[in-house]
């Protein structure tokens, strides 16, 4: 019997639609990446001040903004993996990948050539 379970999960797609595809994950992903960043940021903040004031008052509190920021960026981690993927392979697009306008394993344009 051969094999088809790899053409089922290849998806015929224009080339607009796996680069608009791509887009919205990498903004979805993105903009839970900046929460996570503002959250911590501010927490880090908050506990610069407490250290600065020498108040310990506010010092959980800032522990607390942080750990919310720590868990939206672990969350945005997580759903970065679980979506920023190819759309015609389903192959996890890495951040760093060598050649960011291309998929590297179907060689699929994923982003636009500016
Ligand atoms: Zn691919």
């Amino acid at each position: 019997m051969p094999d088809e379970s790899k053409q089922i999960t290849r998806i015929d797609l224009q080339p607009e639609e796996i680069i608009r595809s791509v887009k919205t994950r990498f903004r979805a992903c993105n903009y839970l990446f900046n929460t996570g960043a503002i959250w911590l940021g501010v927490g880090a903040i908050l506990n610069l001040l407490s250290a600065i004031s020498n108040d310990r008052s506010y010092f959980e509190f800032a522990f607390v903004i942080m750990m919310i920021g720590t868990a939206i960026f672990t969350a945005a981690f997580a759903l970065t993996l679980a979506i920023y993927r190819c759309p015609v392979c389903d192959t996890y697009l890495s951040r760093f990948r060598k050649d960011k306008l291309r998929c590297p394993s179907c060689n699929a344009q994923v982003k636009e050539s500016k």
